[in-house]
């Protein structure tokens, strides 16, 4: 290209032609963001609906946020884990005790913390469980998505996520989320944990039947398996409570955590857990270059300050009445279910009427950006900060894009 790009159209041709197409985004090209709105480089303003997929709870270009990551950012960013820094203490401290658990380790993209959660599963079954070196199964469930690695699409049960990446990682078996009876079924004396997302996002905001959480929690103790959670999208406020399975005031072996931990600014993850299975990890068996580098754990410490206050959660559930209030009065005959926790919604159209893609782009010409899920379904998760006023409007822009 000699002249420079211009228009969204100029950008979605040099993305097209220069980037794989591993998405298939609506034509919106964003140039900026503050809070709950973006704006396009024609200059056009969207409500994002979609918030990184809660990786932006706390909004875009959040002041508090940013403050902190400017002051980081001319400090000390990179020190690799062969040195500390005075960045990882405190935040490794702060996140213990957000979740409550002894210790934490850090990693960068959710699907590394799942990869984490895995091994130190599979060596939890060999050092605390004594099982021979290729025992050790992890149970998960249909419809899951904790990522893109291979051996997390390994189990997928998703066809267009998992289709011809074999030869796929043994180890799992899959089944029914939201089924306790196929679950106590399932568990066998190679069974070393059991790995949910305690609501799935990406399955479109599937809420597993009330008590499901707390069977899974009794039953893992039960057996002597590991209850993983997988919360990086439903945790840290999105849900109304800091996680999801603080609804039913479970508490899982290990804590996943991602996307909105570094606040939309940067990839930081972790997982969390008490010593007892954390320590199976020693020096040299377990690591990343980035995992928690002083850059991300600076910001990851400010989010966990914003969410000890609890104010994030309250939003949450406040802007979440609203929106149920909202979508409950428009009694749509287009809108076939909703589901909904917090400020986090999936809404099922009927698919005679149009897909959850062209409801998205009918919803990007009137100003608000949601994603499609499975065809029919949309997902809202606008970020917390976002007011009263943007959750109505995004309810009629909602209805008008239905109507036309
Ligand atoms: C997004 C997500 C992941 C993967 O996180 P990445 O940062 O994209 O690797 C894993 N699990 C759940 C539940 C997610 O929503």
């Amino acid at each position: 290209m000699t002249t420079a790009p211009h228009s969204s159209a100029d950008y979605i041709d040099l993305e097209h032609r220069y980037a794989a197409h591993n998405y298939s985004p609506l034509d919106v090209v964003i140039a900026r963001g503050e809070g709950a709105w973006v704006e396009d480089v024609e200059g056009k303003r969207y409500f994002d609906a979609l918030a990184g997929y809660s990786a932006l709870n706390f909004g875009h270009s959040n002041p508090r946020l940013v403050a902190v990551a400017e002051r980081q950012l001319r400090t000390l960013t990179l020190t690799s884990r062969a040195f500390h820094s005075d960045q990882l203490g405190p935040f490794a401290r702060d996140l213990a005790a957000l979740t409550g658990k002894d210790m934490i380790l850090p990693m960068n993209s959710g699907a590394e913390a799942v990869e984490t959660a895995i091994k130190v599963t599979r060596r939890w079954g060999k050092r605390a469980k004594g099982l021979p070196e290729d025992w050790g199964t992890i149970i998960v469930m249909g419809g899951n998505f904790h990522g893109r690695t291979t051996t997390i699409v390994s189990f997928s049960t998703d066809k267009t996520a998992r289709e011809d990446y074999g030869p796929y990682t043994p180890g799992f078996l899959v089944v029914p989320y939201g089924d306790i009876h196929a679950l106590r079924a399932a568990i066998n004396d190679e069974t070393i944990g059991v790995l949910l997302e305690p609501i799935q996002g990406e399955g479109g905001v599937v809420i597993p039947p009330a008590g499901f959480l707390r069977d899974v929690r009794a039953l893992c103790t039960e057996r002597n398996v590991l209850m993983i959670a997988d919360e990086i999208q439903s945790g840290l406020a999105r849900t109304g409570r800091t996680f999801a399975c603080d609804h039913e005031d479970v508490v899982p072996d290990i804590y996943i955590m991602g996307k909105a931990l570094g606040g939309g600014i940067v990839p930081l993850s972790a997982i969390a857990a008490d010593t007892n299975v954390l320590s199976v990890i020693t020096p040299g068996s377990h690591g990343s270059t980035f995992g928690g580098n002083p850059f991300a754990t600076a910001i990851g410490r400010e989010v966990i300050a914003m969410l000890a206050t609890g104010e994030f959660q309250e939003r949450a559930r406040m802007l979440g009445d609203v929106l149920a209030g909202e979508l409950a009065a428009l009694n749509h005959p287009g809108i076939v279910e909703v589901r909904q926790r917090g400020l986090w919604a999936g809404i099922d159209v009927d698919p005679g009427l149009m897909s959850g893609k062209e409801l998205c782009h009918r919803m990007a010409e009137r100003g608000v950006l949601a994603k499609d899920t499975h065809g029919s379904t949309i997902r809202l998760a606008p970020p917390l900060v976002a007011s009263e006023d943007d959750i109505r409007s995004l309810v009629a822009v909602i209805a008008d894009s239905l109507n036309a």
